[in-house]
């Protein structure tokens, strides 16, 4: 795509990263998707202007909760500035406007699984459900042979991390300590029907050894204990936002 329009999309992004953290703190806070913005904070979830919608001024301007006090993170600035930047990279690689809808599309659901996954170890099905449908619709207008790949890789990537799950509950005996959830299995299936295969192969391995190495850091700097349970869904999100916007192209 022309410098142009990587500009355009770029800007655009910056206001998907601001609505993607809105709506990924109403659902970390059990709130409709689209109440608009609110504290993060636990149990405070009181409203902000809605301004808030919007990027950096959003931030701004809505920066202190009334109720609680407590100031919006500096995080979300950014998570936005991120979300610009991917925008961006994926306009520069992709010259077919189909493909580069695709990874556009799919990144939201991706980006609210990581937040609120990494806000709260929940994936919620709702979200899960949202990108499906988002890929069986990108799949269909590819033809019937898409649709059927989308399948067939969400069902070969539910095999796999459903062999995890129980490995790892057998290695660690314990269903509630396990690495893996039923949540990433969910939302293994969901990565296989964005990216297809081969790709999934590596997303899916690129998102384990992310996990490996966050848990390595997370440990090291004792941010988390060795019987914390650490989320898997952030990395595996991020391994399919990287296969998205380099593979293909
Ligand atoms: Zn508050």
């Amino acid at each position: 795509m022309s410098g142009l329009v990587v500009a355009l999309l770029g800007l655009v992004g910056l206001f998907v990263g601001a609505a993607v953290w809105v709506v990924s703190t109403a659902q970390a806070g059990r709130r409709p998707l689209w109440s608009g913005p609110a504290c993060g904070t636990k149990d405070c979830g009181a409203g902000l202007p809605a301004v808030g919608w919007l990027p950096i001024v959003g931030f701004l301007a809505a920066r202190r909760c009334p109720a609680c006090g407590a100031a919006q993170p500096a995080k979300r600035l950014g998570f936005e500035l991120a979300v610009a930047g991917y925008f961006a990279l994926a306009a520069a690689r992709f010259d077919d406007p189909r493909a580069l809808a695709a990874v556009l599309v799919f990144a939201v659901p991706l980006l609210v699984v990581l937040l609120v996954d990494w806000w709260t170890r929940l994936i919620h099905l709702e979200t899960i459900y949202a990108g499906l449908a988002l890929a069986v619709a990108f799949a269909l207008a590819d033809g019937p042979k898409t649709l059927l790949e989308a399948v067939l890789t969400a069902v070969g990537a539910v095999l796999m991390f459903a062999f995890f799950f129980v490995l790892a509950a057998l290695i660690y005996r314990n269903v509630k300590v396990v690495p893996f959830g039923i949540g990433d299995v969910y939302l293994a299936a969901l990565i296989a029907a964005m990216v297809l295969y081969p790709n999934v192969i590596s997303a899916l391995f690129l998102g384990m050894f992310l996990a490996a190495v966050g848990s390595v850091v997370l440990l090291a700097t004792k941010r988390v204990g060795r019987r914390d349970p650490i989320p898997y869904g952030p990395y595996l999100c991020a391994g399919a936002l990287v296969v998205l916007v380099l593979g293909g192209g």
